[in-house]
């Protein structure tokens, strides 16, 4: 008999575990109770990088006086909100034709566990109930709201309520300035609003490289965009069309909409965690050994709501090695996730991307370093592009020559980190990159160079 390997999210570690495992003869259930695809193409990974590529887009525009050009942009906010909705579409469409051409059981509902073995949707029909060999929670994670916000739809937003929101601020209050805060602040800023960024510590991206937070600090700066540092936001008062934000230390903001990037919460209420003697955390999050199992062996989590790193492409990846785990795929070249090895990009302007090591931690640790850092700026593609800011910077280790990490501030970032992942992930060394025939002429030949 196949393996009955019900899954709970529909989003990237739900889909992913649900392809993976059927093809390797799963029968796969997956509940899903809002959209396939799940919040990282309704909400959060696709939306906002389709908002980003039109302000990036405006601000091509205009700069193309520089490349001998004359140009003017308009914003049309229907056309923006039209363009948002059918890419979600194209790609939910997409993602349920694979999954159904791998004969994947897809149930519209919200479901949740009522014993170790068995699973029950609530669906527009009424309850369905599951009897599972494996069970996956998916089920991603929410915007964290404060008890001091209160957020309307209207001007006081949270991440979902901004695609776009129901007109563009002239101007933005982005309190947070992790990845979500200074995306949102990049995009809004491109789109023509003002934008005021709170910025509870001295840095913005408190986590990274000081060296590309200061470039990105930089760019905010020349682009008008007010940085309140230091300041941490205690309430939100409307008055009429006005907003305005209150910080610890007495700063105000004053805005017409004020956008929350606070952090998110797990979706782990209401999944019946208890009825199957599942732990949940303090903070509500379903932690999985490497495996991905729960403290109950078939029971899995995965993304979001696991708890251990909150990107798209890490959710994808557990997806699959837990339904390899499975399906027993284990003995196969099943490499464990090393989350220290996880590339991740930050889609400002300039790109910011990283994979690895940081040289601030492996300092502070008194590890060796090689560190070469090379600007665009001597790039031929760049200049040809008309863009020449940012950096690529490789670390080293000064032995072996062993690739261990690096940082890239510049055009198409996101796309050429993944060099340098590759590298990082198969302990590749700095001469396999400089011995690479790479094109000319092209950003990638900075990677060569810095590798040098
Ligand atoms: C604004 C923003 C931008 C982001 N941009 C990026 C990016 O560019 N790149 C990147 O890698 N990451 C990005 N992320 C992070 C990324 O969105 C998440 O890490 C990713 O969505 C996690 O995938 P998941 O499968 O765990 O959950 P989700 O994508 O949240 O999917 C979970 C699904 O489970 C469903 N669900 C929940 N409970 C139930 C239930 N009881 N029954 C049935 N269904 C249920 C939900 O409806 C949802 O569809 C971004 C996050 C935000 C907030």
């Amino acid at each position: 008999m196949p393996v009955r390997f019900v899954i709970i999210g529909g989003g990237p570690a739900g889909n992913t575990a649900a392809t993976v495992a059927a093809s390797l003869g799963a029968e796969v259930t997956m509940i899903e109770r809002d959209v396939v695809g799940g919040a990282a193409h309704l909400w959060d990974c696709i939306p906002s990088k389709a908002m980003i590529a039109t302000g990036g887009e405006l601000t091509e525009l205009a700069r193309a006086s520089t490349m001998g050009l004359e140009a003017s942009g308009h914003l049309d906010v229907v056309a923006l909100r039209q363009r948002v909705t059918k890419i979600e579409k194209q790609l939910r469409d997409a993602t349920t034709a694979l999954l159904e051409s791998q004969n994947v059981r897809l149930v519209h509902g919200t479901g949740h566990l009522v014993g170790p073995y068995t699973v029950v949707a609530d669906t527009d029909d009424g309850e369905v109930e599951f009897e599972a060999d494996a069970v996956l929670l998916a089920t991603g994670s929410r915007p964290r709201i404060p008890e001091w916000a209160d957020p309307d739809g209207e001007r006081v937003l949270t991440t979902r309520q901004a695609y776009p929101p129901p007109e563009i601020p002239d101007h933005l209050v982005v309190i947070g300035s992790g990845v979500t805060g200074v995306e949102f602040t990049h995009m809004f800023s491109a789109l023509g609003s003002q934008v005021t960024l709170v910025v509870s510590r001295q840095q913005v991206l408190p986590y990274k490289d000081a060296e590309v937070a200061a470039v990105l600090e930089n760019e905010f700066l020349s682009r008008d965009v007010k940085l309140l540092k230091g300041a941490r936001a205690e309430t939100i008062t409307r008055d009429g069309d006005k907003v305005f934000v209150s910080c610890d230390d007495g700063r105000r903001a004053e805005g017409s909409h004020v956008l929350l990037c606070i952090g998110s919460i797990p979706n782990s209420d209401g999944l019946g965690c208890e009825a199957a003697g599942v732990e949940v955390n303090e903070q509500g999050y379903i932690p999985g050994n490497r495996h991905g199992q729960t403290n109950i062996p078939h029971i899995y989590s995965a993304g979001d709501v696991a708890g251990r790193l909150p990107l798209s492409s890490v959710a994808s990846m557990q997806g699959r090695k837990i339904a390899e785990h499975v399906m027993g795929l284990t003995a196969r070249a099943h490499r464990h996730l090393d989350y220290d090895k996880a590339a991740s990009a930050i889609f400002t302007d300039p790109e910011i991307a990283d994979v690895g090591m940081a040289e601030a931690e492996a300092f502070a640790v008194g590890r060796k370093l090689r560190v070469t850092k090379v600007p665009f700026s001597a790039n031929p593609k760049s200049l040809i592009n008309g863009d020449p800011r940012g950096f690529v910077k490789i670390l080293s280790d000064p032995a072996t020559g062993v690739v261990l990490g690096g940082s890239i501030v510049g055009q198409n970032a996101a796309e050429l980190i993944s060099v340098l992942a590759v590298a990082v992930t198969n302990g590749l060394k700095v001469v396999d990159i400089v011995d690479s025939l790479l094109v000319h002429p092209a950003l990638a030949e900075s990677l060569a160079e810095a590798a040098y």
